[in-house]
Parts: C-alpha cells; structure tokens; sequence
C-alpha cells in the first residue's frame, strides 16, 4: 500500500493590522550583546558576531505553549528583537539594508544550554542545542511602515512576573543595518527570513508551568507558558 504524504503546513506569523507573514528560514544571530557574552565565559568579548539557523517548523505564535523538550535538563531564554525581511537580495550594502526590512516582531531563542555547550566544548555544530522544536517562538510582526527603523528601546523577559532580562537595543553589537549586510555576505535573503538579533544578559532555566513574557519597546509583547 502507498504511503500518503502531505506536504507540510506552511509557517506563518500574524501581521499586527491584519494579514500573515510567511515564513522561509530563521537565522539567528550569535554573541551580539558583550554582557552576554561576559555572562556566557564561552568566547572571547572582541570575537565577532555570528549566524546560525533554526528549522522554520520551530516557530511558536504569541500566546502558544512550548512544551518542556526532551534531552536537557537546562532550557533557557533569550529574548530577541526579530528583524522580518521583505525584500530580498544579496550583497546588501548597510545604507539600503532597511529598504529590505518589512517589519519587526519579539522573540524568544529557546536554547537547550546543557547541549549547545557540550557543542561548544566538542566543536561540533550547535543544532541540538538550539534548532529543536518549538525552539522559536515569536511575536506577530509590526510592519516598518508603522514602528519605523530608529529601534532605541528597552529589551526585556520576565519569568512568572520577575525581571531577568532588562536591556537596550542601542546595545547591540552588530546594529540592524550591519546584521542584514552580513547576512547578505554569506546568503541570498528572500522575502519570509526572519533573523533573530541576539540576546542581553540575564539568561537562566526555565521549568514547566514557567510564563515568559519578553518584550520590545515600540515592537510588541511575546507571552509563552512553558508545558
Ligand atoms: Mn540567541
């Protein structure tokens, strides 16, 4: 008898004022706040930022559950402004990046921190300890057309109520422009990326029954509950 296959369901994000936001990959950008990388002890400060990916199929929608993944007994948050690109292209050059911008959104990089550092430790990539499912749950997306591109606010997590994450965007790293131009370096960027910024300090565990609330000033809110 032959096996069936359905194609898979086609990811997508709600767009604040109507409509969905497709989703193609999600790029995630690594070591992109210095406290963070203070908090982490795992590099050096003046190494440079840098890339990796999710599987698109991990997004979790504002509101959703993630539920309590298998092999870590460490799963943290990192709270993320999310760029979402709307015009693609390659070799983007930093003055024109923001043109390809489509709008902004709130994320969360669920990380399974036990398994990314024995990556670290081994050398090897860090899928298991970042590209699991429902690692990347995300807000809907304020279009640029609304919040605009002059990011200065607050970034910030909260667990059951209590304050762990509280930073600023103008501590970033690799700014917005910067992000999108390197990206474009290394990959053809198509309308439905999204790239995950980088996280602040104050990382930690998180257990089942745990609400996470991150948010961005001018972008949005993101509310989890961990299962
Ligand atoms: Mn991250």
């Amino acid at each position: 008898m032959q096996m069936h296959v359905l194609p898979p369901e086609v990811v997508s994000l709600a767009v604040l004022d109507g409509g969905r936001f497709p989703v193609r990959r999600i790029y995630c950008v690594g070591r992109n706040y210095v406290e963070h990388i203070r908090e982490m002890k795992e590099s050096d400060e003046r190494d440079p930022p840098f890339f990796f990916q999710k599987p698109r199929d991990a997004i979790v929608e504002n509101g959703g559950r993630v539920p309590y993944p298998p092999d870590t007994q460490d799963l943290q948050y990192e709270v993320e402004l999310v760029i979402a690109i709307g015009k693609g292209g390659v070799s983007i050059s930093k003055d024109q990046a923001l043109d390809h911008i489509f709008g902004y959104a709130v994320g969360i990089d669920m990380t399974r921190r036990d398994r990314q550092k024995e990556c670290i430790k081994r050398g090897i990539p860090w899928e298991m300890g970042k590209a699991f499912d429902a690692s990347s749950p995300c807000s809907e997306i304020r279009q640029a057309g609304h919040c605009g591109h002059n990011l200065k606010g607050r970034i910030s997590l909260s667990v059951n109520g209590d304050i762990r994450q509280d930073s600023n965007l103008d501590k970033l790293i690799w700014t917005v422009p910067e992000i999108i131009s390197n990206l474009s370096m290394q990959y053809a960027l198509c309308p439905g990326d999204l790239i995950y910024t980088g996280t602040p300090a104050g990382v930690s565990a998180v257990v089942p029954g745990d609400l996470l609330v991150a948010e961005v000033q001018g972008v949005g809110q993101l509310t989890i509950r961990i299962e």
